[in-house]
């Protein structure tokens, strides 16, 4: 080889270095690239489990509290703190729908299961914690479920088996024999009816109702908001009342004897007062000043 032959060969090792470094860069550019992919992917994966949880809380807890209910009217209820086994149980379906999300690493912890201020709906509160890669997401999760819809357990809780249809529940003589056995005459509540589902009452102000709204109420087995009523959660666990915002209905009964125990659950199946007789266009209830002042019913 000839001195131009040394010098050609230098030059084109000396033109080979910035391919080789160019070559380089590519190369961990793609990796930083594929890099940047893959965390994307990851953070997908993390946002879509996160959602679907999400989504999920509240329909897993109408469910649970649904078939908790469902055990209230058959008996089968198993035990006295049904706050705690509601919250158990939504934890329960919680974890294996965590568990299904398999390509992150899910956790909801359900932290609680409690009323609130607005008696028609409770409250769910858990911690929500997705992890996939160097991806972590952490989120207190509060949701609220409304009881509208859902069976009312608690003239179960309270009498045992009842005779009911999809929407009524026919009381027989459970409730008139649990007046007497608490001293009050329940003579008017032989073969009484009241709501099985919990139904919002529409009509706001209460004031509102008059003998009309009243009617309605009566044909829809509508609820309403009540201080002296027990809350959903205390209906499932068998108390008449409590200290948070709970639910009220009518219970229809059968005789006209002019006066009565009052024609509202609460006050059958847990304070006891008269009230005097009202034909509530052709249905006869009977209600203290209180509730009718409460729902606009005038004295007949
Ligand atoms: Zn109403
Ligand atoms: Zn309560």
């Amino acid at each position: 080889m000839d001195d131009c032959g040394y010098v050609m060969a230098g030059a084109s090792l000396l033109l080979m270095i910035p391919v080789i470094i160019i070559t380089a860069m590519i190369l961990s550019l793609g990796e930083a690239h594929s890099d940047m992919n893959m965390e994307r992917k990851l953070s997908a994966c993390v946002e879509g489990a996160a959602w679907d949880i999400r989504d999920n809380v509240p329909i897993i807890t109408m469910d649970v509290l649904n078939e908790t209910a469902g055990e209230a009217i058959n008996g089968t209820l198993p035990s006295d703190d049904v706050r705690d086994l509601v919250r158990e149980r939504v934890q329960e379906r919680i974890d294996r729908l965590c568990r299904s999300h398999r390509n992150v690493n899910a956790s909801c912890r359900v932290n609680s299961v409690e009323g609130t201020e607005a008696p028609f709906q409770v409250e769910v509160n858990s911690t929500l914690e997705i992890r996939a890669g160097n991806i972590e997401h952490a989120e207190n999760l509060s949701v609220r479920v409304t009881v509208d819809g859902l069976p009312d357990p608690l003239p179960f809780r309270v009498l045992g088996r009842l005779e009911h249809s999809n929407t009524t529940i026919e009381y027989g003589d459970a409730l008139a024999e649990y007046l007497n056995s608490s001293g009050v005459d329940g003579g008017a509540y032989i073969n009484a009816k009241g709501p099985l589902i919990i139904r919002r009452c529409p009509y706001e102000p209460y004031t509102s109702h008059g003998s009309e709204g009243v009617h309605a109420c009566i044909l829809n087995g509508y609820y309403h908001e009540s201080r002296d009523g027990a809350c959903y959660l205390c209906r499932l666990e068998g108390k008449t009342s409590c200290p948070h915002m709970g639910l009220e209905t009518f219970i229809i009964p059968s005789k006209e004897l002019g006066e009565a125990p009052v024609s509202i659950d609460h006050v059958l199946f847990n304070e006891k007062y008269t009230g005097e007789a009202l034909n509530i266009s052709g249905f006869i209830i009977y209600l203290d000043a209180g509730h009718m002042t409460k729902y606009g019913v005038r004295r007949q």
